[in-house]
């Protein structure tokens, strides 16, 4: 693999005002290509800060991306920053400064100083044109392979000309060997789990490089090897989803509810949710997919215990015999919402989000979630850790799986 590095610059990134997303959009972007982002360093818009930090850069790593600092003002420092550690002049590229007097004219702004100096590059840099904002960036091939490249910060413009400009650059001019990785995408159990699991069959991924990157109610299970050892991947890969059997939703990155949702699609199903500690997550959740429209109903929030009887139909003696928490419950709602919506499915949740409302039997976090279908209804329980947040987020995921079971013949 090849090394890279980012030198993200501003302030706002150090006083909480910014999130910095380049990192990560870098290194999704760049590890397809056998490159691999190996470090990252935030700095304040601080000249010598920032030239010393390129300068350590450029001496371990062999591609350097600079972000932000570009534009007109006095605190986009960069390319200074730049020229110190470089010991180069700054030039002013008589392309970029056209670029930026049309679209003064286009924008029907006047074309100041300030303006103008966003068209200041290194000397020897090639302009990478920026297609939504005013500075370009700066490509900067140094001695010894390696390269500086030179970025806005602000993410439309960032995202352009690493598009447009910086990954086909790099794909056409770096030959890394790829490594191997094979991704399995889990429901239903954590990291610990599915260490277990694995230490139970016998299963030891090493040599290859076993990572996980968790997110509520979904797990990323990643298995790395060295280039050329494509076999190698590929057998620990088909061992480990035998090991985690169906708890495996998908073989590469996506989430569980995009999994959902290309099921239903492939099936030309319909779902409805009926909600009440979830308030609608569900809902919002499966209509962040786009194309949703075309598998997902709506959902009827029944929060009251009132309006689950005149929403859903769910007997008022129903609740009074075994509370809204509960399976018969969930059962009813998720009945009462097929019956409503006149899908294929309906999932339903009731629980204990908290932090009020918990009584001995019926602890903060327990949760009921149900789904129904032609075949009949299937109900499931579980208590979750956390806080309201975390447990309506796991509720959410956990009625989604139960979905994905169900399509996949194993619920
Ligand atoms: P501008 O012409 O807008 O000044 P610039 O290249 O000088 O562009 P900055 O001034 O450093 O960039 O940042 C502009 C905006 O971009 C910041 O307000 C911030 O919201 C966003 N930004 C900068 N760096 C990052 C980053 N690493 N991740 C996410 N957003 C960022």
């Amino acid at each position: 693999m090849i090394a890279a590095e980012l030198v993200a610059t501003g302030t706002e990134l150090l006083i909480g005002r910014t999130v910095n997303t380049h990192a990560q959009r870098l290194g999704r972007a760049l590890s397809p290509l056998g490159i691999a982002l190996e470090r990252e360093t935030t700095l304040r818009d601080d000249r010598p800060a920032i030239a010393a930090a390129v300068r350590a850069a450029l001496t371990r790593s062999q591609v350097v991306f600079v972000t932000g600092g570009l534009g007109p003002t006095c605190d986009d420092l960069t390319r200074e920053a730049l020229a110190d550690a470089l010991g180069r002049k700054i030039v002013r590229d008589t392309a970029a400064l056209s670029r930026i007097r049309a679209r003064c004219v286009r924008l029907g702004q006047s074309m100041t100083d300030s303006r103008a100096r966003q068209a200041d590059i290194l000397e020897g840099a090639a302009a990478l044109s920026n297609s939504v904002g005013a500075a370009p960036g700066q490509r900067i091939e140094l001695g010894g392979g390696r390269v500086l490249l030179v970025l806005p910060g602000p993410p439309r413009e960032f995202e352009a000309i690493l598009a447009e400009h910086v990954l086909p650059w790099l794909r056409g001019h770096l030959h890394a060997p790829v490594a191997p990785e094979r991704i399995l995408m889990v429901c239903g159990l954590g990291e610990s789990d599915v260490i277990e699991r694995f230490a139970a069959a016998g299963f030891d991924p090493a040599p290859l490089d076993l990572a996980y990157c968790a997110g509520p109610g979904q797990l990323e299970v990643r298995l790395t090897g060295k280039p050329g050892e494509e076999s190698v991947v590929t057998s620990a890969a088909a061992r480990a989803l035998a090991v985690l059997g169906d708890h495996v939703y998908a073989e590469s990155r996506e989430d569980l509810v995009a999994a959902v949702g290309r099921r239903l699609e492939a099936r030309g199903a319909t779902v409805a949710t009926a909600e009440s500690c979830t308030g609608g997550l569900v809902a919002q959740v499966l209509t962040s997919v786009p194309g949703s429209s075309a598998w997902y109903r709506g959902s009827i929030v029944a929060y009251a215990n009132d309006a689950k009887t005149s929403l859903l139909g769910v007997p008022a003696d129903l609740i009074a015999a075994h509370g809204a928490v509960s399976e018969p419950v969930a059962r009813a709602m998720a009945e009462g919402a097929r019956r409503a919506l006149g899908t294929d499915f309906a999932l339903a949740t009731t629980g204990v989000a908290g932090p009020d409302g918990a009584t001995p039997e019926k602890p903060v976090g327990l949760v009921w979630w149900a789904l129904a279908d032609a075949k009949g209804t299937v109900a499931r329980t579980r208590r979750f850790p956390g806080d309201r947040d975390l447990i309506r987020r796991w509720t959410a995921q956990y009625a989604l799986d139960l979905l994905r079971r169900r399509l996949d013949g194993t619920a």
